[in-house]
This record gives C-alpha cells, structure tokens and sequence, in this order.
C-alpha cells in the first residue's frame, strides 16, 4: 500500500469517520483538531440513511440508539404553546424499518472518536496554518510552528475550511448562501415537560426547543435574511446581540430563551450555507464533508452524508492500494452526482422552509394534518429516503 499516512484535518463526524476507516483499511492517519477537546452539547441532528449504513458497518448502532434523543413528536405550536398541527416521530422510524435516529451532533462525533484505535495520534489544539506538497509528501507548518510531512492531507474541517481556505481559496469562492441564519444553544434549569421538538413560527422566523436527554433544553433558531450579514465569525457577543434583536420580542417562550443566552457555553450562530466546488481534490490534498459538499441544514442530511463521503473516500484509496490520483478521482466520480442533487433539493426546499406570511403558516399547519392520511405521509416520508446511493463493500 502507498501513501499510508494521512493527516485529516478536523475532528468531527467526517474526519473520525475517515480515520476510523482508513485504519481499518491498512493506512496510518493522524487527526489535527483545532478545538482543545471535542465539543460538547450543540444541536441535534436526524441520523439515517447512508450514514446509517456507515454506522452499521462500524458496529456502533448500539451506542447511537443509547443516545437517541427519541422525539416522541414534531409539534407546531401557537404563540399559547397551543399544539396547531404536528407528527409523530415513530412514523418517520417506521417508514425507515426502525435506521433512523435523532442525536446530538456532539455524541455522534464523541462515539465516532470513541471507537478509533488508541494508536492514532490526535492533536487537540492546533491548526495548520501552512501547507506545501511536491511529488513525494505533503508539509504542513502547524500553528507552534512546527512542521510535519505527509504523504496525503484531507480537509474534514467544516464549512469554513481551513484546508479548503490554505489550499483551493476563499470561501466566498465556493459558498451559496442559502437566505437564513440559524442559532443553537443549550439551556440549563429550564424544563419543557414532554420530549416534544416544539416549534413556533411568526413569519420569517422559527424558534424551536427540545429536551436533550442530559435534563436540558436545546433551542434551535433559524431566521430568514436577504443577504448576508456581517459580523467577527469569532464575536460570540455581537452574534447573540443579533439573535437577541430577531427574537426578544417575538412571544411564546423567546423571551425567556434569550434571557437564558448570557449563560450558555456552547453557543452556535452561522449562516445557512453550501458549498459547491470543482474538483475537490488538488494533489495529495482533498475535502471531505461540509468541507467541499455542505448540503446545509435545510437537507437534514449533512453529518450522515459527512459519513458516506468519508467511507467512500477511504474504500476508494484501499481499492487503489494509495494511488491517491485515482482514489480521489473515484471518490469524486462515485460521490459528486449524488451530492449535487442533494444540494438541489435543499436548495428547492429552501424557498418554503419558513413560512412567509400567517396564511402561509396556516397552511404549514392544515398540511401537516393531513399526515394522517396515507399517500399524504408517504410523499412526505419519501425525502427522507437516500435510496439512490448504494454503498460499495470495499
Ligand atoms: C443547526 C443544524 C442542524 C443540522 N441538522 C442536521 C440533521 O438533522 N441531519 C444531518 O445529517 N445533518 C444536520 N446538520 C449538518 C451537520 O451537522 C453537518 O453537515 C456535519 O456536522 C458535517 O460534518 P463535518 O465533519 O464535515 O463537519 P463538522 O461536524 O462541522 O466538523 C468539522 C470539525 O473541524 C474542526 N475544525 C474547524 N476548523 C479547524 C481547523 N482550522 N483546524 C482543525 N480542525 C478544525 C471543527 O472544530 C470540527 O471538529 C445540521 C447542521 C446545523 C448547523
């Protein structure tokens, strides 16, 4: 086997998917991560599909299912916290014969990492802030200024890349803003009674809460914007300050969420996003994940579909024996079209994502009562499918 070892960047649910896999397949990957430990709380995401399939074959459902949040219904509800329509979780699991999970972002990474063999190394608090390749290896310079070689360097680091930043250009290159911020945070002492999702809608705006198994609540805010915003991406006060100014007074329970903002520690603010870019690899250095094909959150599919690209890149550099050139070229050809009409989709969905108007969610709400009848649920299960991507078994 060539090009063994593999510096990732990123510790989150593409990278430790990648190094897992890439150990099982007989190459020697490290992890550089720039947080000082993996992150703790942050939001929940649907877990199914290829991700699932990933999972699987990690033998880490178990685990999954033990930190299931299991929302026991998708609940809108009126400025009264008075139920307007809703739906019932167990019919999304159903329709998925049972592979679909609702989990914090956080535990997905921590068990992913978890199951890594003890003998990858991993840098916690550090980044590259140089890198260099030439026929023979990559060089990195990493941020204590020490350099390091090797043979391949992936980007698993997020829709604000560092790799992608160093090596292909600006984000601005490649992101489509999708028109809507979205914020999460964890709340402590705040109890919400059921282990509803409950969500309130005013138009161009969406506040949602849920308890996170941990005796928490999570809030979950999305807000409709024209254009984009501008703020320090590292000004945690001046993002809460605009998320302060959306909701405060919004009713229902905003200003008791937002009061809540002061004491939080895992505060989350970014823009909904995703990013489209040609080729993904350049060299020995490729993307992985929200890295080069970010669905954004409107697809509910990217840390599951983190985890596909992550295998297939893995099971494609095994199959080539490290001949990076045609693994990277594979993973592209495999992975590309299936990731492009997810991103469409997304894109489609966007549109009517938050209701514009009171009328406009109305209706949201009389749809969503028809759930009860089935070719109704059957159109609306269908998305959540990801049937046209089948797995290889390398
Ligand atoms: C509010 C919200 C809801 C979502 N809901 C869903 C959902 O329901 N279902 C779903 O499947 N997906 C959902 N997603 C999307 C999902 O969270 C992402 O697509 C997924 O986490 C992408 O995985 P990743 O590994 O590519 O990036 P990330 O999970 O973001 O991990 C990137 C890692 O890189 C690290 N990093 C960043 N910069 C550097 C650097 N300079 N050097 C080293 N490391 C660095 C970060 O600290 C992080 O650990 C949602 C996203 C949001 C924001």
């Amino acid at each position: 086997m060539n090009n063994k070892h593999i510096l990732i960047s990123g510790a989150g649910i593409a990278g430790t998917t990648l190094a897992f896999w890439l150990k099982k397949f007989g190459f020697n990957p490290a992890i550089i991560e720039v947080a000082p430990k993996l992150r703790e709380g942050g939001y929940a995401v649907d877990f199914m599909g290829a991700g699932y399939d990933v999972a699987e074959k990690m033998d880490i459902i178990a685990e999954l299912k033990n930190a299931d949040i299991d929302f026991s219904k998708l609940t809108f509800v009126d400025k009264n916290n008075k139920e307007k329509g809703s739906m019932n979780y167990q019919k999304i699991k159903n329709f998925l014969n049972g592979r679909a999970l609702t989990i914090l972002r956080s535990d997905l990474a921590k068990i992913i990492f978890n199951s890594l063999d003890n003998d990858i190394e991993v840098i916690f608090g550090n980044t590259i802030t140089n890198i260099e390749q030439d026929d023979e290896k990559v060089t990195v310079t990493l941020q204590n200024g020490i350099k390091r070689n090797f043979d391949l360097l992936v980007g698993a680091d997020g829709l604000h890349s560092n790799v992608r930043n160093l090596v292909f250009g600006k984000e601005i290159l490649f992101e489509t803003y999708c028109g809507y911020y979205t914020s999460s945070y964890t709340i402590n002492n705040f109890s919400i009674g059921n282990n509803a999702f409950s969500m309130y809608n005013i138009p161009y705006k969406q506040a949602a809460i849920y308890s996170n198994k941990k005796n928490q609540t999570t809030t979950f805010f999305i807000f409709s914007s024209p254009h984009k915003l501008s703020y320090q991406h590292h000004d945690i006060d001046q993002q809460k300050q605009i998320l302060k100014a959306e909701f405060e007074d919004c009713g229902w329970k905003c200003p008791q969420l937002i009061s809540a903002l002061d004491l939080t520690t895992d505060f989350y603010f970014d823009s909904v996003s995703q990013i489209k870019m040609e080729p993904w690899s350049q060299g020995r250095i490729t993307l992985i994940g929200d890295a080069c094909y970010c669905p954004s959150l409107l697809s509910g599919k990217g840390s599951t579909l983190a985890m596909a690209g992550a295998y297939i890149l893995a099971g494609e550099l095994k199959q080539a024996d490290g001949n990076y050139q045609k693994a990277f070229k594979q993973y592209e050809l495999l992975f590309k079209p299936f990731m492009e009409k997810k991103q469409k989709a997304a894109q489609f969905f966007a549109k009517s994502f938050i209701p514009k108007s009171n009328f406009g969610i109305w209706i949201r709400n009389q749809a969503f009562k028809l759930m009860s009848i089935p070719l109704f649920s059957k159109l609306f299960l269908g998305q959540f499918k990801d049937s046209e991507l089948t797995l290889k078994q390398y």
